[in-house]
């Protein structure tokens, strides 16, 4: 029956050739449209015993299996990781390997390891084209017990808590907003913290509940187990009921991070991270948030608008890799806000007290002088690392990266049958629409016999805080760092949202600005937007930045009055002039 059965994509057509002429203008070509009709091969395969471990082979000394470590002393044979370095001309220059998965004597074509975005997008579109596909999916708990269902962290631990988080806390805003507009409005207002947490745990468990039906529908196996990799072809899924041997032809790891703690007294025993928040059966209170990256700066965000005490502890800047002109721009409008940041500071250790408050001694590294304040709640927002331990991978021969696994362009490891997709990977946005869109044509790579592979670069994002930052394409800093100072051009301005005039909120912080090419055809290289929904504004843009965007375009577009996304249209100052940003007026 599968022989018989026609695979198309929903509309019948897949891109078949979307290559870049010229990295230094970074003009594409048109897309070519064709049409796809592709019969699958015949299958053919036989499942084995589920105990199967037919290549048991020998395996690498723990901690031999870095790439910055040497190889030479392993016992199977660990191909060395020397693919060239995937950028966007190698990705548009090399001709994409035509390697077919051999459908072989496995119990699966494909097993996924880690169902959170990555790795559901990419095994269920994996089915879709007649692959027999298991997904595995195992969370540890934290430290202090939190523990959540199949997913990943996206829907479970990240962007819909925290957005949902993010939204109660604009409401609260926004209620206070509507006096202003003629709303009579109890000014008594207050959060029930409890009842948030309640009604977003049950989104979420509906979201765990609808994605393990899908799975079913699908035909995609789901296996609640811990995977570790016994040989380069079998797995050991670690289960409640006891330990269960895999075999596929393929892999993809999609294992994702989790967030690190500090080494310091106290860190484990009294402090939470993001995965704990978004379902902590206690008000957080009075918050030390320590780390200054996107996540750390939106907990504290929502946790004001919440109501509560956070503070921001930085050590070193704020929203590393981002623009560090709008980076600072969002911690002063935070700030503004009446949230502290306390600069250049490291905790040193945390103590719980008699009253069961937290008391934090911390260090200034510039002065070095040593302080102490007391929280109700300490949460460690200092960075993710990769989750490869579990996997064992030497026993695959797969090489790491620091605690993340470096890929190719066609997300293959080292090992020539063994992917990896999402958070795992070294050096690529951690994102989920990034995590979605490579596992999903990963799996049409293999099976659909397509030669689409992800474009890493211009990605858009959104840093939720009170006010929002959206951005795409290139920082400031990083395009003088790849074109010279003299070969950009920067256009920017203040702007006054329509709607802040009434309830006179602050517009001191509300700015665009575009980062372009000086002379020739002024590409846009970069968009930065700070002001309210900054994710929906930069969207759009981000499309047209990817289909190569210029100023004299983005000029002659006519914007939607009164919106705050045609601030973007209304560009017309450089910093170069010298000029002042700030707007007269509205509409002119
Ligand atoms: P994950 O979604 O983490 O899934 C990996 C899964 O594999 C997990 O369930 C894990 O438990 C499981 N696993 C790990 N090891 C094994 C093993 N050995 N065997 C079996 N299973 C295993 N991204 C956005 O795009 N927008 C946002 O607004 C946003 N906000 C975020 C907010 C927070 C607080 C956080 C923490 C993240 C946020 N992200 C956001 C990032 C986004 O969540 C990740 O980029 C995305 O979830 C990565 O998907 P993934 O498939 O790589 O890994």
């Amino acid at each position: 029956a599968a022989n018989s059965l026609h695979y198309t994509f929903n509309n019948n057509f897949q891109p078949q050739q979307h290559q870049i002429q010229n990295q230094q203008q970074r003009r594409y070509s048109t897309t070519i449209m064709k049409p796809i009709n592709t019969a699958l091969p015949d299958k053919g395969a036989r499942r084995t015993s589920q105990s199967g471990n037919r290549n048991p082979g020998k395996t690498l000394p723990q901690g031999r299996n870095s790439l910055e470590s040497s190889t030479s002393d392993s016992g199977i044979n660990v191909p060395p990781f020397n693919h060239p370095h995937c950028d966007r001309q190698a990705m548009y220059q090399q001709p994409v390997r035509k390697v077919k998965p051999l459908r072989g004597n496995y119990d699966y074509d494909l097993v996924v390891i880690g169902g959170g975005s990555g790795g559901l997008s990419c095994a269920k579109e994996a089915v879709a084209h007649g692959a027999r596909v298991a997904c595995l999916d195992f969370v540890k708990p934290t430290p202090i017990g939190t523990k959540w269902g199949v997913g990943g962290t996206c829907v479970n631990v990240g962007c819909i808590p925290k957005k949902l988080m993010h939204q109660a806390s604009l409401l609260g805003e926004a209620v206070h907003e509507a006096a202003a507009y003629g709303w009579n409005v109890d000014d008594k207002i207050k959060p029930d913290w409890n009842k948030l947490v309640s009604s977003v745990q049950n989104h979420i468990k509906s979201v765990n509940w609808v994605t393990r039906v899908d799975l079913r529908d699908k035909k995609v196996e789901y296996i609640n187990g811990l995977g570790s990799f016994v040989d380069p072809h079998t797995l050991s899924a670690k289960l409640k009921s006891g330990d269960r041997t895999i075999t596929a032809q393929t892999f993809v790891i999609a294992v994702g991070g989790r967030p690190r703690y500090p080494n310091i007294p106290g860190a484990v025993e009294y402090g939470i991270t993001s995965d704990d928040l978004f379902s902590l059966d206690r008000e957080p209170g009075k918050t030390l948030v320590v780390g200054a990256g996107y996540i750390g700066l939106e907990c504290a965000g929502f946790l004001k608008g919440l109501g509560y005490e956070p503070t921001v502890m930085v050590r070193s800047i704020v929203l590393r890799g981002f623009d560090q002109q709008m980076a600072n721009l969002v911690a002063a409008s935070m700030e503004e806000r009446g949230i502290p940041f306390l600069r250049k500071t490291v905790p040193l250790s945390v103590e719980k007290q008699s009253d069961g408050r937290l008391l934090v001694k911390y260090e200034n590294t510039e002065t070095g002088e040593i302080d102490s304040d007391v929280f109700d709640t300490v949460l460690w927002a200092i960075g993710r690392k990769g989750l490869v331990e579990d996997l064992n991978l030497h026993n695959a021969g797969v090489l790491t990266h620091k605690d993340k696994i470096q890929v190719d362009c066609e997300e293959t490891t080292n090992v020539p049958h063994i992917y990896a997709v999402g958070d795992i990977i070294y050096g690529k946005p951690e994102l989920t629409p990034v995590a979605v869109l490579a596992g999903r044509l990963l799996a049409r790579r293999l099976y659909a016999d397509s030669d689409l592979r992800m474009d890493y670069a211009d990605v858009a994002t959104t840093v939720f805080t009170p006010l929002e930052y959206a951005c795409v394409g290139l920082s400031e800093e990083d395009a003088v760092k790849t074109y010279g100072a003299e070969e950009i051009e920067v256009f920017h301005g203040y702007y006054k949202p329509t709607e802040f005039f009434i309830p006179q909120k602050s517009v001191r912080y509300c700015y665009v600005k575009a980062v372009a090419q000086r002379s020739g055809e002024q590409r846009v290289y970069g968009l930065h937007y700070l002001g309210p929904v900054a994710g929906e504004v930069i969207q759009g843009f981000a499309a047209a930045l990817k289909s190569g965007l210029t100023i004299p375009t983005l000029m002659n577009t006519v914007g939607i009055h009164p919106t705050t996304a045609e601030e973007f249209t209304r560009l017309s100052i450089t910093k170069r002039s010298g000029l002042d940003p700030t707007p007269a007026s509205c509409c002119s």
